[in-house]
């Protein structure tokens, strides 16, 4: 028995599932989860030594790699000064004036410990600032697990939200109304309805977690526009997307500007972090300088400021963000050669360091309708022979896929290699 099977199994003892986080227990995927002791550079090692090109980085954090020295050096020489104060400090300081440089719209902000965390209480501000109760979100995209944000549609396209999860009260679930993502004329018609009662719309850029579907051509333009037309807050969820599908996030990539953005997994380098911030005139309701209420005994932590803080620097040094656009060109166009080759139907999506591998002839992937119509079966057959072949991608089917700047030509060709033999043995 593999040593990750033995820990799985111990695990199961004492941890829900075994893991402290859903998608780690290989749910969508099927097998046992691994269980990693060491990550380095553009690999992260098991616990029984095996080797993997890592394209998850942690969901989306570990944008240079993992064990950067810079970022390693950075923890370190906070280390020696403590590890939480509860109180301000100059880190905190630069780090708000670097995001608000390199993400224009961010005039404040506030650091928080979880992308959770960040959405929920961006959500709170925007109902707070408008006076209004009710949300729109985008069915498949995913803003973490706060009440208001685990809900899907109802049964119509105009109808009140069900909860998705067993505790969270159908009273809380009415107020979130979920539509189909890249659909302008829903969200128009929906404005037109209850426009009135909407705070905010709060939308993934990018959606990355239905798989990778990028906005169509106009959308955001369209989305902006209708938001301002009827006085709602536009929130841009760049948890996974900011500093990642370019320095300026989605919203410097399409060239719009939201009323409020969060923040996550890269600006925290590989720490617990999130942020959410925007227009002063919004943020300014956020206590203690205006009434609504938020906190958090580890908010800004000094190490995690540290780790952040050299992260951010590092991607924004010239030239970053086209070489993860250029590695994840090539490995798209290697993944579709091969599959075509072996007559595989295969789509990929890609905006920057993100990308999307979908089991279907569909080449114009809009929702998440479109993403469940793939063939999930294959991918999670896929997914094991990668592994098999030493590259570990995200154990879903409905996740987005991270490359970083350690991936080179060697981390190339290992998946290369292992996608024409995994595309071979599915033909
Ligand atoms: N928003 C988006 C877009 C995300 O992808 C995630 C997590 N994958 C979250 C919010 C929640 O972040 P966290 O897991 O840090 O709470």
């Amino acid at each position: 028995m593999s040593r990750s099977a033995t820990l799985f199994e111990n695990a199961q003892q004492h941890i829900p599932g075994g893991v402290n986080s859903p998608v780690r227990a290989f749910a969508g995927v099927g097998g046992t989860p691994l269980f990693f002791k060491h990550a380095e550079g553009a690999y992260v090692v098991d616990e029984d030594d095996k080797r993997y090109v890592d394209y998850i980085g942690s969901w989306g954090p570990m944008i240079l790699g993992h064990g950067h020295p810079e970022v390693l050096d950075a923890v370190r020489n906070q280390l020696q000064h403590g590890l939480s104060y509860g109180a301000p400090t100059a880190l905190e300081v630069e780090m708000a004036d670097l995001v608000s440089q390199l993400v224009p719209s961010m005039e404040m902000l506030r650091m928080v410990s979880s992308g959770t965390e960040a959405t929920m209480s961006a959500i709170r501000l925007a109902r707070g600032y408008t006076g209004r109760d009710s949300i729109i979100k985008f069915e498949g995209c995913y803003h973490g697990h706060s009440d208001s944000l685990l809900v899907k549609a109802g049964s119509g396209a105009l109808t009140l939200g069900v909860p998705s999860s067993p505790g969270v009260p159908a009273a809380f679930a009415q107020h979130t109304l979920t539509l189909p993502y890249n659909d302008l004329a829903a969200i128009e018609q929906c404005l037109k309805e209850k426009g009135e009662e909407i705070a905010c719309i709060i939308i993934e850029p990018v959606a990355g977690n239905m798989n990778c579907i990028p906005p169509q051509e106009g959308f955001h333009q369209g989305l902006r526009k209708l938001c301002d037309e009827h006085g709602v807050v536009l929130i841009f969820d760049e948890v996974m997307t900011g500093f990642r599908v370019s320095l300026g996030g989605a919203q410097g990539h399409y060239g719009i500007t939201p009323d409020l953005s969060t923040f996550g997994k890269v600006i925290g380098g590989g720490m617990p972090v999130g942020c959410f911030g925007g227009k002063k005139e919004i943020m300014s309701h956020i206590a203690p300088l205006g009434p609504v209420y938020q906190a958090g005994t580890l908010s800004g932590n000094p190490l995690a400021m540290a780790a952040g803080l050299a992260t951010l620097k590092l991607v924004s040094q010239p030239g970053f963000h086209d070489k993860l656009d250029s590695y994840a060109k090539r490995l798209l166009a290697g993944l579709q050669e091969r599959a075509d080759a072996a007559g595989i139907p295969f789509t990929t999506t890609q905006v920057g360091g993100m990308f999307g591998l979908f089991f279907t002839d569909n080449k114009d992937i809009r929702n998440f309708e479109d993403a469940v119509a793939c063939d999930v079966e294959r991918f999670k057959k896929f997914f094991h022979l990668m592994l098999d072949g030493g590259v570990y991608l995200a154990p879903s089917a409905f996740e987005a896929g991270f490359v970083s700047a350690a991936m080179g030509e060697t981390e190339l060709q290992i998946t290369l290699d292992a996608a024409e033999k995994a595309f071979k043995a599915l033909a």
